[in-house]
């Protein structure tokens, strides 16, 4: 027995809650599958101690709704954890999205029925449901990176991914605790434990630049400030670079200023505590390695100073690669943690972790007694969640194999051979990395369902992008990408922390606000590159 509906939502997450209500708003049935047993994404498994946004609320929000946004209070201008998921279970309430939504189901398969125009999707449920559209939604950082060390089963106690955190509090005051990992989840995860548990083992294999948050209280004087700024706010994040409230300055000016004047760039962007000193500077710093150098040299400076032993610091502060070069994180307390008699830095690139024992993780032949060990070890980003998802398009043509060899798509929305798959957050697009999220997949799924009611209205089942045109978007996406410097560094952002995994750009890093505007363009001029039948 199958459900049949127009479309197929997977995820319901940020991108999913709001893909489900603008479809349905646009008179299709739709049906969204979702893993967890609630709504929220990244925001119900990332459940960790000191999860927190990075983005300022005001601008990590969705813009859809007048009257989301005259009730919705936010409390803090880097709301933690908690407060987002209650967000989007409030969306997901208030505009009884609920009711479209299959939860604590799992994608298993989904196949493109070419003789019928549709998918056939089955879940691990044991339910089959065909659509005519899927709309994959499945975040860009929702597939954990595990890791398993010889003799994990003689560990006496307990081993948590950051990622699939339990839903229920974990007390770890007086815990001997160890962190592997330290990009934006480690250091949320230090820096909150530091001052709770016993003792904290941190092992580190790479040195990381982290900016310091300016997080504050929004109490009710400054929401209705915010509130008063909200349509100017919405305008901005539409047409910057990066989907924020600011952008960097104009390419070639930071030529015509002093070192002393950039440094006063780099000074009002560090004061403002946010992404800015990550978007908000100068575009040579990605691109020139001079420029690189001197705004590493100010970051480097900084943290510094935060770290009372110098030979400390040196193992703290990057040297093998340029600030910026990876995804920045921001930090409240991380660096500091380390001047703390109760945290310990262990070096895991020289000597790597060679296993458990039954009281904790040996390393270069020393034992490190633990209670808890937590992986903040990251994720498959970007393809590991819908390349593992059973993905046939026509032909039987898989996903994950494609992928295996060539991750590609066209503007990150749609794949050539897959009829009526689109992505939201898809490879090659800015929403994959470089864009504020909220921002670029609300973008995104309006692009998606314009083009889905456009189907509707112009009498034709399905739309494909042309091999063609495809080829021309991956080569724009690579020209734009090898410009940068980032190519250079293993991250995430690279597909480096994967095993095997092709090494391309995740993101396109061409700008929010010019990928838009081609989408725009693509669609008033009648989709040219995809092929209607
Ligand atoms: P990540 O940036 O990929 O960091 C993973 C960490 O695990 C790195 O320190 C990595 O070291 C380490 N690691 C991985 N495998 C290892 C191994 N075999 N041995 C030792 N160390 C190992 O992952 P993440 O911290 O979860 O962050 C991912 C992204 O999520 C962020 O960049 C950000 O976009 C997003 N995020 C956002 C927020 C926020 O909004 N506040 C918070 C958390 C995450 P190496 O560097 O040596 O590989």
């Amino acid at each position: 027995m199958s459900e049949a509906f127009d479309a197929l939502v997977v995820g319901a997450g940020i991108s999913g809650l709001y893909q489900t209500y603008r479809l349905r708003k646009a008179g299709f049935s739709v049906r969204a599958i979702e893993a967890a047993p609630d709504v929220g994404g990244t925001w119900y498994w990332n459940a960790y101690p000191g999860c927190r946004v990075d983005s300022p609320a005001n601008i990590y929000q969705y813009w859809f709704s007048q009257e989301l946004l005259d009730d919705w209070n936010w409390s803090e201008r880097f709301p933690a954890q908690p407060e987002i998921k209650s967000y989007l279970q409030h969306v997901a309430t208030r505009f009884d999205l609920y009711r479209s939504i299959e939860l604590e189901t799992r994608v298993q398969s989904a196949q493109w029925l070419a003789d019928e125009g549709c998918w056939r999707v089955i879940t691990d449920t044991g339910k089959t449901y065909t659509a005519r559209y899927l709309v994959s939604c499945v975040g860009l950082l929702s597939t954990p990176k595990m890791l398993s060390f010889p003799d994990q089963q003689s560990f006496k106690g307990q081993v948590y991914h950051t990622a699939r955190w339990p839903q229920h509090p974990v007390d770890l005051k007086g815990q001997r605790v160890g962190v592997i990992g330290n990009g934006a989840t480690g250091i949320q995860v230090i820096q909150t434990l530091a001052p709770e548990v016993s003792k904290l083992t941190v092992f580190q294999r790479t040195p990381q630049y982290a900016v310091r948050m300016k997080n504050y209280k929004v109490d009710e004087q400054t929401m209705s400030a915010w509130r008063a700024d909200y349509p100017e706010v919405s305008r901005l994040v539409h047409t910057t670079f990066g989907g924020f409230t600011w952008d960097p300055a104009e390419e070639g000016h930071a030529a015509t200023l002093t070192p002393d004047q950039r440094r006063e760039v780099y000074e009002d962007c560090w004061a403002d505590g946010s992404l800015k000193m990550f978007v908000g500077t100068f575009p040579e710093t990605l691109v020139d390695p001079e420029m690189n150098a001197e705004l590493t040299e100010f970051v480097r400076d900084k943290i510094r100073a935060q770290i009372n032993d110098p030979a400390l610091a040196d193992k703290l502060i990057p040297s093998s690669h340029g600030y910026g070069l990876k995804r920045v994180p921001l930090e409240n307390g991380y660096y500091e943690a380390f001047n703390r008699a109760n945290v310990e830095l262990v070096d895991v690139s020289a000597s790597p972790i060679e296993g458990f024992y039954d009281q904790g993780l040996r390393v270069g032949g020393m034992d490190y007694p633990l209670d808890v060990l937590i992986m903040a070890t990251g994720f498959d980003a970007g393809t590991g969640t819908l390349a593992r998802m059973g993905v046939q398009g026509r032909g039987g043509l898989s996903l994950s194999e494609l992928w295996g060899r060539d991750i590609r798509t066209t503007l990150g929305l749609q794949v050539h051979g897959f009829p009526n798959l689109f992505l939201i957050g898809g490879p090659l697009s800015p929403s994959a990395a470089f864009c504020n999220v909220q921002t670029c997949v609300q973008q995104q799924i309006g692009w998606v369902t314009d083009a889905i009611t456009h189907l509707r209205e112009s009498g034709h089942r399905t739309m494909e992008p042309t091999f063609e045109r495809e080829e021309e978007w991956v080569q724009h996406h690579d020209e734009v990408a090898n410009a940068t410097l980032m190519v250079t560094v293993d991250s995430w952002y690279t597909g480096a922390n994967i095993e095997g995994k092709q090494r391309r750009l995740l993101s396109y890093i061409g700008g929010a606000h010019v990928y838009r505007e081609l989408c725009e363009e693509i669609q008033a001029n009648g989709y040219p590159g995809f092929q209607l039948t």
